[in-house]
């Protein structure tokens, strides 16, 4: 079994990263000691390699917007968050070579290394988005904004970053027996959408404004008779409502073999939240139920501001589904780090997939694996998984068709790579309506391409 010595500060943090990283990542066992030094030593039989630690020797709270790095060293393309690219040949306590530029390193029998990365610390920078409790700039929706994370400040956030320290950390530990063997991961195409809005066609009044503007406003005679057409047509029943889709993503999810995770929005505190009559819910959650798909809770936008209201709107549907309810995303993917996270476990939420871009595709977590939320305040594994959300429809809107699609299957190129989860957020209000006319068809050709 694997020893691993660590610095005896941040037990919490070492403890959480170590059962992260080396068990549920990697699938190997370890024994985890503690002992007054600076850095990490992970050793096997007589072979070892040591990891710097930069960030818990540094910041004895990390919580400070000093332990942000203001600049960062890269080894190759893998940019280093905490450390840097610097290595050492160890052969019996001597320094037989340094060095910089390794990713694969490979070293002799009676050989050690020295790695001059803070792989745990970078690894828990971006697992635990302790960096977003220190941003303290916000958006309309009083979201922390993205442009001021690390991952975009230098450009690394369509990289899985976290797999690429995986990655040279596995190579370390082969260093010390090449005969072991990490857990098979397997690429997984997870599908899931929130429903705001459960009609287009709410009702009469919605449909005469709308016809106005076309009339009046934009002067655009053809897509007032369109209109006209849709609302009729869905009024007598010869047609769908535009965002009735449910069955449509069933049926996509049956054809690729996979499960689809539907989100609710019950809420009903402000603008912002469900605007339907929550009755109408019943025989679409009587469906998904039947199929066998997972009927999640979508907490409306208050709901990260009061824990009554989070709590209201699960009790909500739980009565009108009949179902125990462990899946949660949030609304606008409004949270705090780390109390969003806290409330949720402690109303019995076990999965959430709100660790997003809101205003573009890519890793927000730098991870494509699913693993548990650290509690960063009271230093505690939280009950609870994040599912990292890596494509939200929203963010492509302004792109065109091409441009979109590109960008989607890049970052399920990155996904595949690391054989992680391809999460992705499609609405049932994302097809035929406004700016979504002309992205009718991708979200089938999304499903053609997973079946590739
Ligand atoms: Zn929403």
């Amino acid at each position: 079994m694997i020893k691993i010595v660590a610095p005896n500060t941040h037990k919490e943090e070492i403890r959480y990263l170590c059962e992260t990283i080396f068990k549920d990542f990697l699938g190997i066992e370890y024994n985890l000691f503690f002992e007054k030094r600076g850095n990490y030593k992970i050793s096997f039989n007589d072979k070892y390699f040591i990891l710097e630690n930069v960030l818990f020797k540094n910041y004895e709270s990390y919580l400070v917007s000093e332990s942000i790095p203001k600049e960062i060293d890269y080894i190759e393309e893998t940019p280093i968050i905490y450390g840097k690219n610097y290595w050492e040949i160890i052969s019996d306590n001597n320094i037989i070579e340094e060095k910089n530029c390794y990713k694969k390193i490979k070293v002799g029998i009676n050989e050690n290394i020295y790695c001059g990365l803070d792989i745990f610390g970078s690894i828990f920078f971006m697992l635990s988005r302790f960096e977003e409790f220190l941003i303290s700039s916000y958006d309309q929706f009083n979201r922390v904004t993205s442009q001021n994370m690390l991952s975009i400040k230098f450009g690394f956030e369509k990289k899985a970053v976290v797999h690429e320290y995986l990655e040279i950390l596995w190579n370390l530990i082969l260093n010390l027996d090449s005969s072991f063997s990490k857990k098979d991961h397997k690429f997984k195409f997870i599908p899931t959408h929130d429903i705001d809005h459960l009609y287009f066609w709410k009702d009469y009044n919605f449909f005469i404004t709308r016809l106005k503007k076309c009339l009046f406003k934009y002067k655009n005679f053809k897509q007032a008779y369109k209109e006209i057409c849709s609302y009729f047509l869905v009024r007598i029943k010869l047609k769908k409502d535009p965002y009735d889709k449910i069955d449509y993503f069933i049926n996509k999810s049956e054809e690729i073999g996979v499960k689809s995770i539907f989100y609710f929005l019950v809420g009903q505190h402000c603008d912002k939240d469900a605007d339907f009559d929550l009755k109408k819910l019943k025989r679409y959650l009587e469906k998904i139920k039947e199929k066998g798909h997972v009927i999640g809770l979508h907490p409306s936008f208050l709901s990260c501001e009061d824990i009554n209201i989070l709590k209201n709107d699960k009790e909500i549907l739980e009565n009108i589904s009949q179902n125990k309810i462990t899946f949660s995303r949030q609304h606008y993917l409004r949270f705090n780090v780390p109390h969003t996270f806290i409330d949720l476990e402690s109303i019995g939420i076990l999965n959430d997939s709100s660790f997003g871009f809101t205003d573009r595709v890519g890793f927000r977590t730098g991870c494509c694996y699913s693993y548990k939320i650290f509690d960063f305040i009271n230093k505690k594994t939280l009950n609870l998984y994040e599912h990292p959300l890596i494509v939200m429809d929203g963010v492509i809107i302004e792109m065109n068709k091409e441009k979109a699609k590109k960008e989607i299957f890049e970052v399920m190129d990155e996904v595949k790579k690391y054989n992680g989860q391809m999460v992705i957020l499609w609405h049932n209000s994302s097809f035929e309506v406004d700016k979504w006319e002309k992205f009718q068809e991708l979200y089938s050709e999304i499903i053609e391409e997973v079946k590739k």
